[in-house]
């Protein structure tokens, strides 16, 4: 455990201003609160916080970002408060540990709601002070090195599956690489520690034939830079087992082909030099295709910059290259941090921050791009998901007629660049120029394309190009743009069958009806609670029923939906049933896997005590009575002048705006009145409908089955038969 003073050495090697008392304080505070406190390892509890804080002085961090750190456990697991924290370090110390104290909080919750309200959290934490994110990825750094300890599984398990999803794509965008690859690393041994295991193996093969291979390489290296006389450092080392892994499902390369793997830096004096080097570099060995990138001319939207290369280097080895200055250097090794931790004045606070105070987030653009796809997604799980999206894809950086130039992920197309560049432009894009020429909105922009977007004032965002945006920033508006009109033509759907359905049991729809049973179907408004039935979530029977629930509910159907003829099978309309060849007085039933029609061939199966059940000749469930004739009724249909019948269609349909609208338009012309109608398999392109119709006899529903086919975005329709 790393003692008082050295803590206190460490940082003020770096920064010889810092508040030496108030971390001393600080340390002793902690160390005082934590007492005898054991963790999972047997540790003292305080070795810890020791250690976050040690960490975060790798990244020059200031005395509040070290105290936070010290204090950052003390008031969720001690009996530490914010008042006690105020008054002996200050409001700004406060804030901190107040910030990282949510988000632990948070962090124990296992379900996915909540892992993504932690994100939520982090990011608003992160985007008052970047501070807040720092200390969080060394506390959860040093969390996931003693992972092992931990007992659980399960625990172990999510945790390390919120380190590779959030915490490490985190770290890698503001820039911090050591600690992405080390959490990435920790996070893989646990998710996956055969495919680890293996890989370790494999490595250590390699390693023993080659021999003292990486201190070759570095050396022949070397004297090709010197010999052209640039002056460079030369470093070498093995890529992290995860890093090969994700290459090889990448790429999916065998593991034997398995080759790349080492990672080359060469560290020069100036951009010049870099250049110089490439070319040596690339003079001498074959280039492998596609290896090539230039982060020094369009940096990462991280601030990363470096040369990339792949070459078949020394002794045909393939190995990987990066070529960067000396400053470019302590960047990518520090990260956010190397902009604005305590360092010789003098130096640019960087491009990112614009000038801005440089511990509030909001200076980060990525960071502002987070918030705003927070503010326009409906939940927690949707932020979650573009964000995840967000942050793992590679880059392509494009540029405005101005040239300006912007990042997107691999596979972005124009409405993505429309988005990346404003919500306004992005709502309203009807078409794109790519150098120059007018290309289709869902064109994959590569590097370097120059766009221009076209706009019209009356353009709304197309439900379609859901199908093929990348940026989270887009899908968020697009998503919620369908999100509004969908809910329009829900609740007119809803409430349509609502007010039927409450007719039906000789009530009048009124909001005061429904205001009771809000709560049962988690609706907060009536007109959402039409939604959702005009949504198909819940049936307008469920919802009379609930309302009234003096009303015997019938017998329950597995799809939740009503039985059709259910008003016929009444005692008192029993004599009225228009069917042939029944005994007068017998109880029937029209079957809810078939619904026979009138015009429909159909056959009648009794049961003792429970009358006759009228299936269509073809119904497949017949198939059980088959050993049974004598139950069996050969049944027709009488005059059914006046009757109407409940007939079951199933559609596919393109998933877009209106779509609704018009299946009950159709329908609705064709004299046929839909009781009910549920959604199921929905997609992002399509989704299954079925729908209940009440018709006269067959014939009626197959005209409106003609209808429904010849209608434009539905793929199918047929007859619900089982
Ligand atoms: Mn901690």
């Amino acid at each position: 455990m790393m003692r008082q003073f050295e803590l206190v050495e460490r940082v003020k090697a770096y920064d010889p201003t810092a508040d030496e008392d108030a971390i001393n304080r600080a340390y002793v505070y902690a160390m005082k609160m934590h007492g005898s406190q054991k963790r999972a390892s047997g540790d003292q509890y305080f070795s810890h916080p020791i250690e976050v804080a040690g960490l975060l002085t790798r990244y020059r961090l200031d005395s509040a970002a070290i105290i936070t750190a010290l204090l950052h456990d003390t008031v969720e697991d001690t009996s530490a408060t914010l008042e006690e924290i105020g008054s002996l370090f200050g409001p700004e110390i406060v804030r901190l540990v107040d910030g990282v104290t949510k988000l632990t909080r948070l962090e124990l919750q296992s379900d996915h709601t909540k892992q993504a309200e932690n994100l939520r959290k982090l990011v608003l934490a992160m985007s008052e002070d970047i501070r807040v994110l720092l200390v969080k990825l060394a506390d959860r750094t040093h969390n996931m090195r003693t992972l092992h300890f931990m007992g659980n599984p399960d625990k172990r398990r999510r945790i390390a599956l919120e380190t590779m999803e959030i915490y490490a794509p985190l770290a890698e965008r503001i820039g911090m690489h050591e600690i992405k690859a080390e959490l990435e690393d920790l996070a893989f041994a646990e998710l996956h520690p055969e495919a680890r295991d293996s890989l370790m193996t494999r490595l250590g093969y390699l390693r023993e034939q080659g021999g003292d291979l990486i201190t070759r390489i570095q050396a022949e290296l070397r004297k090709n830079l010197a010999e052209s006389d640039i002056k460079a450092e030369v470093s070498g080392r093995e890529k992290t087992p995860f890093s090969i892994w994700q290459k090889m499902q990448k790429k999916n390369v065998g593991f034997e082909q398995l080759s790349d793997i080492m990672a080359f830096r060469i560290v020069v004096d100036s951009i010049e030099d870099c250049y110089r080097a490439l070319g040596v570099i690339h003079s001498r060995y074959p280039m492998v295709p596609d290896r090539f990138k230039d982060y020094i001319s369009t940096p990462k939207p991280n601030g990363y910059r470096s040369i990339h290369t792949g070459v078949f280097g020394p002794e045909r080895h393939r190995i990987e290259v990066q070529i960067r200055t000396e400053d470019m250097h302590e960047e990518a090794e520090l990260g956010v941090a190397a902009h604005w931790s305590y360092k010789d004045k003098g130096k640019s606070a960087g491009p990112r921050t614009n000038g801005a105070n440089p511990v509030d987030g909001r200076g980060y653009r990525w960071l502002r791009e987070l918030l705003d796809i927070m503010e326009h997604a409906s939940n927690p799980e949707e932020f979650l998901e573009h964000t995840k999206l967000e942050m793992f894809q590679d880059q392509v950086f494009c540029f405005s007629p101005k040239g300006d130039l912007i990042n997107l992920p691999r596979g972005a197309t124009p409405v993505d660049f429309a988005y990346a560049v404003h919500s306004q432009i992005g709502d309203t894009c009807v078409g794109s120029k790519i150098n120059g020429r007018m290309m289709p909105l869902r064109t994959q922009l590569k590097n370097g394309d120059q766009v221009e977007i076209v706009t019209s004032k009356a353009q709304t965002p197309n439900p379609t190009w859901e199908r093929f945006v990348v940026t989270g920033k887009a899908r968020a508006r697009i998503r919620r743009f369908i999100r509004l009109q969908q809910r329009a033509q829900y609740l007119d759907l809803g409430r349509a069958i609502l007010t039927r359905a409450f007719r039906q049991e000789g009530y009048e729809l009124t909001d005061k009806a429904l205001d009771g049973v809000l709560k049962i179907f988690k609706a907060a408004t009536p007109d959402d609670l039409m939604a959702i039935v005009g949504e198909g979530i819940h049936t307008g029977n469920e919802i009379v029923a609930a309302v009234y629930p003096e009303l015997k509910t019938k017998p329950a159907n597995p799809d939740g939906m009503p039985t059709i003829g259910k008003r016929k099978t009444n005692k008192e309309k029993v004599s009225g049933v228009p069917i042939k060849g029944l005994i007068s007085g017998m109880a029937v039933h029209f079957a809810g896997c078939c619904h026979p029609l009138p015009g429909d061939r159909i056959v009648g199966i009794v049961a003792t005590g429970k009358g006759v059940t009228i299936h269509t000749i073809d119904c497949e469930n017949l198939e059980q009575y088959i050993d049974t004739p004598e139950r069996w009724l050969d049944l027709s249909w009488d005059d059914t002048e006046g009757e109407v019948h409940v007939g079951r269609v199933m559609l596919l349909v393109v998933n877009e705006p209106g779509i609704l609208v018009a299946i009950t338009t159709v329908i609705a012309k064709n004299m046929g009145n839909i009781t009910n109608l549920k959604i199921t398999n929905r997609s992002q392109e399509f989704f299954d409908l079925i729908i209940d119709i009440e018709v006269r006899d067959v014939k009626h529903l197959t005209n409106i089955i003609a209808a429904l086919r010849a209608t434009p975005s539905i793929n199918s329709v047929e007859r619900a038969k089982n």
